[in-house]
Order: C-alpha cells, then sequence, then structure tokens
C-alpha cells in the first residue's frame, strides 16, 4: 500500500451561537472514507465540529505529525466558512498530498486551485470510487474525475460516470470518533442518539428549482436504490435510536418502501424513523398503516408552494386541490408532518407569500420551513430567471427583485414566521411531538431548558401582543 494514515476530515467548525448542530454525521465524508479503508493501512476520520481542540490548526498540524498522517481528504461541502477553509487547507503541511471534494468543492474546483496552493486534487462528483484510485497511486491522467495543476495549467480529467448505489460500501461507523446526538448550543440535550441512512440515491421527479435530484455536476441522478436486505442489515447493526432515511424521497417506489417496512417489521427493529416525502404517499393508505407500525414519527414533505401557477413554474407535479386533499388523509394518521415551502417566487407577490401561513394553517400541517427560492448553478429556474425583466440573480445564487429586494424578502418571511408560530402553534407542536412519540416528554423538557432563546422569543411575543391590544384599546377610548 503506497499510503499508510488517511486522515478525512470535516473542517467546519461550529461557534457556540449555532441552535442545533451536530445532529447529522459527516455522511458524504464517511462514505468516502469507507471506499478507502481497503487501499491504506489506518483511516481516521475527524469531525471538527466535536473534536474542537482541533479546531485551532496548530493543533490539527500536530495530530497529523504525531500520528504520522501521509495523505489528507478535507470535503468542502457548504456555502458558509468558505474562507477559513481555504486559510485551513493553506495552512497544512507541504508534504502531505492534499486532496479535497464535496459538493461545494466539485462547484468551486478551479477557485480552489487557483487559491489553495496546498491542494494537490480535487475530486469532483461523488468520490467514493474515485478516491480508491487515488489510495492506488494510479497516475494522475488516469483518474477519472479529478482536477489538478500540471505544468502551472489546471487540469481536468474526464468525468466519472456515476456508479450504481448498491456497487458502494454503506459507511463503516467503527470509523467515528464521537456519538451524532441532537445538541443544543454545543449541549447535549437530549441523549437521542441519531444516524442517517441512505436506501436509494437520486428522484425519478423533475422539480425546475431542485439541484438535489443532480449530482454536483449537474448530472441528473439515476434513480438507483438498494437491495432491501442490505438496507435492512445497515439498520439493525446501528446503535443510534432515530434514523433519517436521507433518500431524497424514501418513497419513490411505493413497493419497495413496503418491503423495507415489511421486513423491519419481521425482524423487530424498534427506531424512531424519520423520511423525506412526496404529498403522493397520501394515495396509499396501506402503506401509512405499515409506516406508522414500523415507528415512522416524521415525515417531511416538499409542500413548495399554495398557488397552482406557482407549482406549475416549479414543475412540482401536484396543485393546492391535491395538497389539501392529500392532508385530508394524512391527518388520520399519528406522523409528525414538517412542510418545505419557497417564497419570493418569480412573479409571486407579497400578498400570496404571506398567505403560505395561513395555508399551513389550513391544510394542518405541525411545523414549517420556508426559504427564498435559489436559482443554483444547475437549476431548472435559471433561464426563466434571467430572462423575466426586474428579476435579478446574485453570483450565490439568492433571486431578488426591483419590486422584491432581499430585505423586503427577509421581511416577508418574518412575517410569515409571526403568521404561523404563534404561542398557540407552539404548544400544538409540543402535543403533536409528544403524541406521535416523535420526542419524548423528557427530551421535549430539555429541549426547552436548555433553549432560553426560544422561551424568551415566546415571552416577547405575548408582551408584543399585549402591548398591541393595549394601544387598539387606547385608539378605541380616545375616539369613543
Ligand atoms: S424536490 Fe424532491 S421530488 Fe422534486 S425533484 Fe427534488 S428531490 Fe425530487
Amino acid at each position: 500500500m503506497k499510503y499508510k494514515h488517511a486522515l478525512f476530515l470535516n473542517p467546519y467548525v461550529e461557534s457556540s451561537s449555532t441552535s442545533i448542530m451536530g445532529l447529522f454525521p459527516p455522511t458524504g465524508l464517511e462514505y468516502v472514507a469507507t471506499s478507502a479503508k481497503d487501499y491504506v493501512q489506518k483511516v481516521t476520520l475527524l469531525d471538527l465540529r466535536y473534536e474542537k481542540e482541533f479546531a485551532s490548526k496548530d493543533k490539527l498540524l500536530d495530530f497529523i505529525r504525531e500520528n504520522n498522517v501521509d495523505i489528507l481528504c478535507i470535503s468542502i461541502v457548504w456555502d458558509r466558512q468558505f474562507q477559513e477553509i481555504c486559510s485551513l487547507l493553506n495552512y497544512m503541511p507541504d508534504e502531505i498530498p492534499l486532496v479535497v471534494g464535496g459538493y461545494k468543492a466539485t462547484l468551486e474546483v478551479e477557485k480552489l486551485l487557483q487559491s489553495c496552493s496546498k491542494i494537490d486534487i480535487v475530486v469532483r462528483g461523488e468520490g467514493e470510487e474515485t478516491i480508491k484510485d487515488i489510495m492506488k497511486d494510479l497516475s494522475l491522467e488516469d483518474i477519472q474525475g479529478i482536477s489538478y495543476r500540471l505544468n502551472g495549467k489546471i487540469q481536468h480529467n474526464k468525468t466519472r460516470p456515476l456508479c450504481s448505489v448498491d456497487d458502494i460500501s454503506y459507511p463503516d461507523r467503527s470509523l467515528r470518533r464521537v456519538k451524532y446526538r441532537i445538541a443544543l448550543n454545543g449541549v447535549d440535550i437530549t441523549k437521542l442518539t441519531f444516524d442517517t441512512v441512505l436506501s436509494a440515491r437520486g428522484c425519478p421527479n423533475d422539480c425546475k428549482f431542485c439541484t438535489f435530484k443532480l449530482n454536483p455536476l449537474g448530472q441528473k441522478r439515476n434513480y438507483s436504490t438498494r437491495q432491501v436486505e442490505s438496507v435492512v442489515n445497515e439498520i439493525q447493526n446501528l446503535d443510534a435510536e432515530a434514523i433519517l432515511f436521507s433518500d431524497d424521497n424514501f418513497f419513490s417506489n411505493i413497493k419497495r418502501a413496503e418491503r423495507i417496512c415489511d421486513l423491519l417489521i419481521e425482524r423487530k427493529v424498534k427506531k424512531r424513523f424519520f423520511a423525506q416525502a412526496r404529498i403522493e404517499i397520501a394515495n396509499h393508505p396501506h402503506l401509512l398503516e405499515k409506516i406508522v407500525k414500523v415507528g415512522f414519527k416524521l415525515l417531511l414533505l416538499g409542500i413548495e408552494s399554495p398557488h397552482d401557477h406557482i407549482l406549475a413554474q416549479l414543475n412540482k407535479g401536484f396543485d393546492s386541490f391535491a395538497i389539501r386533499r392529500s392532508f385530508e388523509v394524512l391527518r388520520r394518521y399519528p406522523i409528525y408532518y414538517h412542510g418545505y415551502f419557497i417564497y419570493g417566487n418569480i412573479n409571486e407577490t407579497e400578498d400570496e407569500m404571506l398567505y403560505i401561513a395561513k395555508f399551513a394553517r389550513e391544510i394542518g400541517v405541525d411545523s414549517i420551513t420556508f426559504q427564498k427560492l435559489r436559482i443554483e448553478k444547475f437549476s431548472g429556474l435559471k433561464n426563466l430567471a434571467e430572462s423575466t425583466p426586474g428579476y435579478h440573480v446574485t453570483d450565490r445564487g439568492e433571486l431578488y427583485s426591483d419590486k422584491y429586494s432581499h430585505a423586503a424578502l427577509k421581511r416577508i418571511g418574518r412575517k410569515i414566521k409571526f403568521f404561523f408560530y404563534t404561542p398557540f402553534r407552539l404548544l400544538r407542536i409540543v402535543k403533536k411531538a409528544l403524541s406521535v412519540g416523535l420526542l419524548t416528554f423528557r427530551e421535549i423538557v430539555c429541549f426547552f431548558t436548555l433553549s432560553p432563546r426560544l422561551l424568551k422569543g415566546l415571552i416577547n411575543r405575548e408582551l408584543e401582543k399585549k402591548r398591541l391590544k393595549d394601544s387598539l384599546k387606547r385608539i378605541f377610548i380616545k375616539n369613543n
């Protein structure tokens, strides 16, 4: 073996002001580290969100030297902390090969190779197969899917074809040095251990705004599934009590989802399951009954908009009537529903954006998150956004218009939040989370005890309401 000790590093450092962190293991990096295992004598996985002592660059350098690390693999996934991570890369030792990969690294391949002189290789797209060739020390020109410098110029090798998800080994959890739990402001609040399982890659649908269904190179991932047995074996071997299926839509293939549930029931696997889904799952009451029996507690549903013209623009594949009809069915099952919405869409008015809160209450979704429409590099809405008069897209993919600036959209977002998240709603959330078994009483108490900001927000909100009522009363008395 060419390399003795490979260090795989998740370089994100979480500040104490972060609200909920540490929940998600760095699954992408774990997949790649697991693939590398057979080609290097030793693999170490460091997650800087947890291993705070290595947030100091010098300490990290000491660790690398003291442990004879001879190849470094760092994933860059998000926009945030990009500059900090670049400066960390430039601090790495000259003599150790430095490989970077991940979603953001793929998007910024040129920028990274130009600004971080210490980088030797950027892995573009999915890295499970590419890392094997790197560890085998093949010559760079023979490795598909990488970029590097050659005679002072950036060289991009041919893109590696996507492999089937069934050919990839699932993450070896024994590489972890930490347990992933729900932590709030760095405090382990619930003792609830958490893990993610990928049962399929890709999504057969084609929502225009969505880049999840694409790999970082903009290629649409073919919907590719793992063997049912393999998925259930993986779950059975996990210590974690709560499992999130990280598939884009766990129920894309209804029959297969049902087979996974059957096997989980047969093997008496007892865990709390969470999954992303589409509203069409409501067309399969038989499956809904089964997922309740298995222990599915939370479904994350992309609803996106209450308006038919927006749903059509997004190519969501359903309309507002279908959403209402689906929720009439979904509400009958003891599952917690979280809905995702998008606002600030092209040609959407402020009133239409604000209607999200009312619509969400009407359909009976338990909680919502809403995001401004983003036009990512490979978004199917790019042409529309660029050709619609008055609309603009920033380099970071943020969409705004002459009528709705960033600040105006932010204000609207705050109003949606204000209208939806009333104190009454928060009580309902707690009640529902308890009644369906999403969280235990202890977990909820821990959450509120350790989240003074949330409590303060509720109290302020009540005071604000009282002040508003008092001033309306005063105006009324004065005018009568
Ligand atoms: S939004 Fe969801 S359903 Fe639509 S293409 Fe993306 S992953 Fe698939």
